[in-house]
């Protein structure tokens, strides 16, 4: 079998599900072949078809995982709120702050007054923060513009991320995230422009592979979340929430009606919430970072979630008001501490599962024939090192599309 390059000598860990698995499973002395980005073959050695590569690496028994996944963030923005955080040290709530016309709005405004090209440019430092780690897929929002022309802008400068770094971009068009002072105190006339105006000109431009909204006390009620849906159905575009955050909304429950691709932070998701996201296959997107920075004490129901079967992601929700994160192996530690997610859970969480809660399964997240060549390669001996250590990144190399 001919091949553009082979990778030999590896520990493979290729996060493919395989029933009754416990732990991660790991192949030793394994090889990867890859043609025209793509993974020709993958598995150990002693196995291998006759591999005929233009060009052989040799990996001397590192572990080779798939490229990670972070499948929430808002790494689009501009400027930061570390006088919020300031403020938030001496005992200010996120909400009082909130209400106080800080929070999202005042990003909003900032955001509001960058160009495209600044936007690409204060977000490309958080962005290599990522890549450094080994991160060859982030999704991000958009949400911070909450007009028409500036939600567009925010999208247009999420996939400009994508053409200035070797990476792949997932855009989710986020108007409902926060209500614009403009439209104070008339929040359904805000979403009618979302639903009539905002979604149907992301869709006609193809710059949105997803919907989100913020269902929550301060952000949209759970009847504006529907009507958000629905004009995203109208446009044969999946949908995903920020739910059960802050409080109960049985957001969670409605995205799963909607068929949500994932439903994200469930700090507060009950167990109905939690029977109706496994019936609909709703990917759980944990957020350990919010919860850490907001200082959360409620953790999101692992138990019941791991009971029910519901597939389990990890993001950093990098923004600047409540999770200024750009390492998605903290994310992995602070899941694996604050939530007692297992070593196999996180991982599985910046790849596979992230994957899935993405709609990129069948492209990315495992290693797996046919799919992409996805490569992280570290200098660890085995996959709880990635999840152990705190601030410290063990990358040897990446790959993305085979190179
Ligand atoms: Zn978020």
């Amino acid at each position: 079998m001919r091949c553009d390059r082979l990778w030999t000598g590896a520990r493979i860990a290729t996060l493919a599900k395989h029933p009754g698995e416990v732990g991660v499973a790991v192949i030793d002395n394994g090889v990867i072949a890859a043609s025209d980005g793509r993974i020709l073959h993958v598995g150990p050695a002693s196995e291998a078809p006759a591999l005929d590569a233009v060009e052989t690496i040799a990996c001397d028994d590192r572990l080779v995982t798939p490229g990670l996944i972070d499948p929430h963030t808002h790494i689009v923005h501009a400027g930061d709120r570390a006088l919020e955080f300031e403020q938030r040290l001496t005992g200010v709530s996120y909400e009082e702050i909130a209400r106080a016309g800080g929070g999202i709005v005042s990003t909003m405004r900032a955001t509001r007054a960058a160009s495209e090209a600044e936007l690409v440019a204060s977000a490309l430092p958080r962005v290599d923060a990522l890549i450094a780690e080994g991160v060859t897929t982030i999704e991000v929002k958009s949400g911070y513009g909450l007009t028409t022309a500036d939600e567009l802008k925010m999208l247009r400068a999420a996939r400009a991320l994508g053409e200035a770094r070797p990476l792949r971009i997932a855009t989710s068009f986020l108007g409902a995230h926060a209500l614009p002072p403009e439209f104070q105190g008339n929040a359904d006339a805000y979403i009618r422009i979302v639903c009539e105006e905002m979604i149907p000109a992301v869709a006609a431009k193809g710059l949105a592979d997803a919907v989100d909204a913020f269902c929550e006390g301060i952000g949209f009620t759970a009847a504006q979340t529907e009507a958000v849906f629905a004009a995203a159905r109208t446009h044969s575009l999946p949908v995903k929430l920020h739910a059960e955050q802050l409080s109960n909304l049985h957001g969670a429950a409605l995205a799963a009606k909607f068929g949500a691709l994932s439903a994200d932070h469930l700090e507060h998701l009950d167990d109905a919430g939690i029977a109706a996201m496994a019936r609909a296959g709703t990917v759980a997107t944990l957020l350990p970072g919010a919860y850490y920075f907001t200082r959360e004490t409620k953790a999101p129901p692992i138990a019941g979630l791991r009971a029910a079967g519901v597939p389990i992601a990890l993001a950093t929700d990098c923004n600047p008001g409540t999770s200024p994160l750009t390492s998605l192996l903290l994310a992995m530690n602070m899941g694996a501490t604050l939530f007692r997610l297992t070593v196999s859970e996180c991982l599985a969480g910046v790849t596979r599962e992230a994957a899935r809660a993405l709609g990129l399964l069948g492209e990315t997240g495992t290693l797996e024939a046919g799919k992409s060549c996805d490569l992280a390669i570290w200098d660890v001996e085995s996959p709880a090192e990635l999840v152990y250590r705190m601030g410290f990144n063990p990358l040897h190399a990446r790959v993305w599309k085979g190179r």
